[in-house]
């Protein structure tokens, strides 16, 4: 199972029958067309269909995070050390650019509007096809984070062979933090003390997503199958 490709979340599409979508939908439409900033994206449908998408999870850190914040994977506003770039405001209403995450991976010391890319010089400054960039922040809805990051049985979250994508990941969002690698390292043994006890149960049920940490245990587990 080792380098099978995973993401940590895959993105259900909105519901285009659900007339509160709908109704999101057209006035996202609206104000785009208009240019106009406002905190629509965290409209209470985004918010429910977040935290089901997340299991209550931040995208980034896998924690609990009931008091999070919606987030712009691509900032809205500013790009941090690109002084011309007014940000990426076309994508301010687009479903696939919101996140759910906790303050700590998203506010002061954390991400904010940090969003580094490979190559500097194929940065969209407006609107158009972003998928040609290739962002060093990994993306938990589009990544396959195993190739990247790897868990250590002390809690620590390290790059794998020191890789560029991993290694920046780690920094913007502070995924080395003390306290979040102590409850990563409590996690871990207990999903090997419940793994010693009833070695026949399966990953799935043995990690539930909506557990914390859920994507990276598992992880552990398949890539550390005689542990
Ligand atoms: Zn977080």
């Amino acid at each position: 199972m080792v380098g099978q490709r995973l993401k940590f979340v895959s993105r259900p599409e909105l519901d285009q029958k659900d007339p509160k979508v709908v109704r999101w939908l057209e006035k996202a439409r609206q104000l785009h067309a208009a240019n106009k900033l406002t905190n629509h994206y965290k409209a209470k449908i985004i918010l429910a269909k977040l935290t089901e998408m997340f299991k209550l999870k931040c995208a980034y850190c896998e924690s609990y995070a009931e008091q999070g914040d919606v987030e712009h994977f691509r900032p809205k506003s500013s790009v941090r050390g690109v002084d011309t770039h007014p940000g990426y405001k076309w994508l301010t209403y687009e479903w696939t650019n919101l996140y759910w995450s906790c303050p700590r991976c998203n506010q002061g010391g954390g991400k904010q509007d940090q969003f580094p890319l490979v190559d500097e010089s194929a940065r969209l400054s407006s609107e158009g096809d972003h998928t040609r960039e290739s962002p060093l922040l990994l993306d938990p809805c589009q990544d396959s984070p195993e190739r990247h990051l790897q868990l250590l049985p002390n809690g620590e979250v390290v790059s794998v062979n020191s890789c560029p994508r991993g290694e920046a990941t780690i920094k913007i969002l502070r995924l080395d933090r003390f306290r979040l690698r102590e409850v990563r390292r409590d996690y871990l043994k207990n999903a090997l003390e419940l793994r010693d006890s009833q070695p026949a149960l399966d990953l799935d049920v043995l990690i539930p997503e909506n557990q914390m940490f859920s994507g990276l245990l598992r992880q552990f587990f398949r890539s550390h199958p005689n542990i």
